[in-house]
């Protein structure tokens, strides 16, 4: 044929490339059984390559991992109906399938029975191997083998998504009569990455019964989605977090990239850690960049999947739902409270075992995840510092996003955001609402917002004004002066000892706080200038007032605390005291530490302390003018309290000069 003709073929639904030689004779299956087919074809893809020297059925175990339980069904049907057949061609030799190998099957559980499948399916893998049996199973992972079984397991494959090219493999068989397809224009209709793997069976064996190729991929493109879990909430909604934000919507540009084939998945960072104190829109914003992608949301947490029971359900469950975000991609895969994913040295002893296996469990999700084309990874956090480390290494999270509690223009946006008006003037009063969370505003815009239909009144400022009175003492002076001194503190012994300055620094009527950057890797002179900037604060309220008070101590975030943590980890993990033991303190333990190490942990903390005071003396003024600007303005960002502490070194060469 010319290539006008093939052209004109292709253009009127016939696949040329498919047709036999005289142009008649398409070979269309009336019933094609595709599973069956499609069981073939993956066992040749597996077999045909198989290692030499453990052959295509190697006495031992072959386990195909099939998470969805309905397919299981289906293709225990199929396998059976296959194995016998792949048997006699792969293995040429007197002994056929069932005498030398056999199927088993995990089953689902039955609401009927109350006995756990996986043992019955254990005993059969455990007969047959004792036998000498080559063993094929069909399961989920392997914690669901028996014991031997995982000892003898010699190969690991898992089933694949069905994608536009185990369409265009299925149509050799089914509509060619030559084995080939016009494959190219298949691929162009096929495109559309993670659709086909969504589409229910029917749908595909209905698609199947068209005429020609390129008519199955028509309908199979054109089948529209059963509804997608989409959040209708979108990147939009997401108030005062330009930067979050805008670093988002680059990645939703990339995910519309990739459907339509212009970009690969390997070239899209596609996995993110988010950490921050609670409330502040880290759950939000993976929906929301869900929404704003189109994506389907999996969420998920150690908590949730917790309630799944015990250690083996536990994985299961998380595997199910990963399953289920790399099944419905694109998709958007959540999972929060990462911290409760403790380091396994940190976590206690009783526990760490448990952990051990969870945290692993995991990370082999979260390698499945990371490799799944079109899904991407958030993790959210409180306390990046206690994850296990090997969950956030360099490369499991392309990126690692701090997000704080918002600042007042951030307030004000998420006040009129939630309460749906730009009319009511809200800049005074976001000021008294510096160092809540977003959520702790939003919850205030929805009380006012309820408060007024109640009067039956047009929402006014007046009902904001009302529910902040209620939930938010008025700023007192004499708190807030403290609280600046004390902020003013960290921020001038971490300055002044060569540390990195902090991004943003603030008080409030309900806290506030220096949001300064834990170096990567620390020397021992480092960690001392770090923990000598973590009582800065402390320092500086006893140099100025008088006195300290409560706000640097009180729980294991505080400034007291997490001074404590590092010590004890300096002098403990990091051989940067007495001894080059590594000798771990669990959280749980530290208030049993013998009484020399509390000594050497109480001595670095006096010495730290003894540091940060000689820096306040001899900086007064810096501490005072910090102090005052945060009196006066309440926050200040990075740039702002860089300006105010290198002012001086600017002024300078002009005193000089004067
Ligand atoms: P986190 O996951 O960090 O604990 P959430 O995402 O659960 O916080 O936040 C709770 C609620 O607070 C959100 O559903 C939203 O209504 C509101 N919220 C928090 N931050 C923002 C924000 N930046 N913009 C708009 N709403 C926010």
């Amino acid at each position: 044929m010319s290539p006008e003709e093939i052209t004109d073929a292709i253009k009127s639904g016939i696949d040329p490339y498919a047709d036999a030689i005289d142009g008649t004779a398409v070979r269309q299956a009336l019933h094609p059984p595709l599973t069956d087919l499609l069981c073939a074809i993956h066992l040749a893809r597996w077999f045909s390559d198989s290692d030499p020297l453990i052959g295509p059925f190697p006495p031992g175990l072959t386990l195909i991992r099939v998470a969805d339980l309905a397919l299981r069904d289906r293709l225990e049907d199929a396998m059976q109906l296959v194995l016998p057949f792949a048997w006699e061609a792969l293995t040429p030799g007197p002994k056929s399938f069932p005498d030398n190998a056999v199927l088993v099957t995990l089953e689902k559980a039955s609401s009927f029975s109350k006995s756990d499948p996986r043992e019955k399916f254990r005993e059969s893998l455990d007969d047959a191997l004792a036998k000498g049996l080559g063993v094929v199973a069909l399961a989920t992972e392997p914690s669901d083998l028996s014991e031997g079984g995982r000892m003898l397991l010699v190969r690991d494959v898992t089933w694949p998504v069905f994608d536009g090219g185990a369409v265009i493999e299925l149509l050799r068989a089914t509509h060619s009569a030559t084995g080939e397809v016009a494959e190219a224009e298949l691929r162009a209709r096929l495109s559309e990455n993670g659709k086909i793997a969504n589409l229910p069976w029917p749908v595909v064996n209905h698609a199947f019964h068209a005429r020609t190729s390129l008519i199955v991929a028509d309908r199979l493109s054109a089948a529209r989605l059963p509804a997608n879990p989409t959040p209708r909430r979108t990147l939009d909604d997401v108030c005062g977090l330009p930067e979050v934000t805008g670093e988002l919507r680059h990645l939703v540009e990339d995910v519309r990239e990739w459907q339509a084939d212009q970009l690969d998945w390997s070239d899209v960072s596609a996995s993110i850690l988010l950490h921050g104190p609670p409330g502040t829109g880290k759950t939000m914003i993976a929906e929301a960049l869900a929404g704003s992608a189109g994506a389907t949301f999996v969420s998920t947490s150690y908590a949730e999947a917790q309630k799944a029971g015990h250690l083996g359900d536990y994985l299961r469950t998380m595997g199910q739902q990963v399953d289920s975000a790399i099944a419905n991609a694109p998709s958007v895969f959540f999972l929060d409270e990462l911290d409760s994913y403790r380091a396994r040295h940190k976590s206690g002893n009783h526990f760490s075992s448990y952990m051990h296996s969870v945290v692993n469990g995991l990370l082999e999700q979260l390698t499945k995840l990371n490799e799944a084309p079109g899904v991407i990874v958030i993790a959210a956090t409180n306390h990046p510092n206690i994850i296990d480390p090997a969950l956030i290494r360099a490369g499991r999270f392309d990126k690692k996003i701090a997000i704080g509690s918002p600042k007042k223009d951030g307030i004000e946006a998420i006040l009129s955001g939630h309460l749906g008006t730009d009319a009511i003037p809200l800049g005074d009063l976001s000021l008294r609402l510096v160092g809540l969370s977003g959520a702790d505003v939003a919850a205030i815009a929805r009380a006012a917002k309820g408060a007024a239909r109640r009067a039956r009144e047009p929402l006014a400022l007046c009902h904001v004004l009302a529910v902040v009175d209620q939930r938010v003492s008025n700023p007192d002076l004499e708190h807030i002066r403290r609280k600046a001194i004390h902020e003013a503190g960290h921020a001038v012994v971490g300055h002044v000892l060569g540390l990195k300055s902090g991004h943003r620094i603030f008080v409030a009527a309900v806290g506030g706080g220096y949001d300064s950057p834990v170096p990567p890797v620390m020397t021992p002179d480092m960690a001392d200038r770090e923990l000598a900037m973590r009582m800065g604060g402390r320092v500086a309220e006893v140099t100025f007032l008088g006195s300290v008070s409560t706000g640097s101590g009180g729980s294991e975030h505080s400034d007291l605390g997490g001074a404590t943590d590092l010590a004890i980890d300096l002098e403990q993990e990091y051989g940067f005291g007495s001894s080059l033991l590594y000798s771990p303190v669990a959280p749980g333990d530290r208030h049993r530490m013998p009484d020399e190490l509390r000594d050497r942990v109480e001595r670095r903390l006096r010495g730290a302390e003894e540091c940060a005071r000689a820096v306040v003396e001899a900086n007064r003024h810096l501490v005072e003018r910090v102090a005052d600007a945060l009196i006066e303005h309440r926050e200040l960002d990075g740039d702002e309290l860089l300006r105010l502490l290198t002012r001086d070194e600017v002024d300078r060469p002009i005193e000089e000069a004067s």
